[in-house]
């Protein structure tokens, strides 16, 4: 039957079937980057490509001395742009990366950020030329540790294939994801996850249906056109 909403009993029998599908998967192996800032300095380099290419940008800035907040917000905009380069996008990228450094360093930093629910934190990031929800969310998530669900493209496509919902509201996914995991560290996991079967399985263009842990279960599948 196909859904018409993302549903609690949906996003629990998703997360089981994930979590089972590849256990080992951390957030701290997933980004393979500790430091908060260097994660929020990944939110911003990953926007509209690869990790592959923002995390060649990052290495740059780590070589360069320059993922420090204080560092980073005092540099100057077209020195900073031939350095990230590789993650594309690098006029923009450079300027968001700037101003969210500012506003890091002025905010106080992490020790600051403890005194600020995350429903603030979150309307801080936004109101940050360059920052969209869903790089607020991946910063508030992975870096700050907030509770919060990151919905993009991966999430989008694989809930909508999966259910066979044809119009999803990120917001209405966000708050069900929240409401029905609770645990931080389970919210970003399912990300992660929802990331990895995004880039192995549930493509963009034909999906790879063969060895989806979804497919039992997926109604894009079920009534996809039989091959040969
Ligand atoms: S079975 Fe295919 S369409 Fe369904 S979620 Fe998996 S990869 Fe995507």
């Amino acid at each position: 039957m196909i859904a018409k909403k993302l549903t609690p009993t949906a996003v629990r029998q998703g997360w089981e079937i994930l979590r089972q599908w590849r256990p080992a998967l951390t957030t701290a192996e997933w980004w393979g980057v500790e430091d908060s800032f260097e994660r929020a300095i990944g939110a911003v380099l990953v926007q509209r490509t690869t990790w592959r290419q923002a995390f060649q940008a990052l290495t740059a800035l780590r070589k360069a001395g320059w993922t420090q907040p204080a560092t980073l917000a005092a540099l100057d905009e077209a020195v900073l742009r031939q350095q990230i380069r590789p993650a594309g996008f690098y006029h923009a990228k450079a300027a968001t990366l700037i101003r969210l450094a500012q506003w890091w360093t002025e905010a106080g930093g992490k020790e600051f950020f403890h005194t600020m629910s995350t429903l603030h934190l979150r309307q801080e990031l936004l109101s940050i030329r360059g920052i969209g929800a869903e790089t607020a969310d991946l910063i508030l998530s992975d870096a700050l540790a907030r509770s919060t669900f990151v919905v993009d493209a991966y999430s989008r496509r694989i809930w909508s294939r999966w259910l066979g919902i044809t119009e999803l509201e990120d917001d209405f996914v966000r708050r069900t994801v929240i409401t029905t995991l609770e645990q931080r560290s389970n919210l970003s996991r399912l990300h992660a996850l929802l990331v990895e079967l995004g880039k192995d399985h549930c493509r963009k263009g034909k999906p790879r249906c063969v060895g989806c842990p979804l497919q039992q279960s997926c109604v894009y599948y079920r009534g996809r056109p039989q091959e040969g």
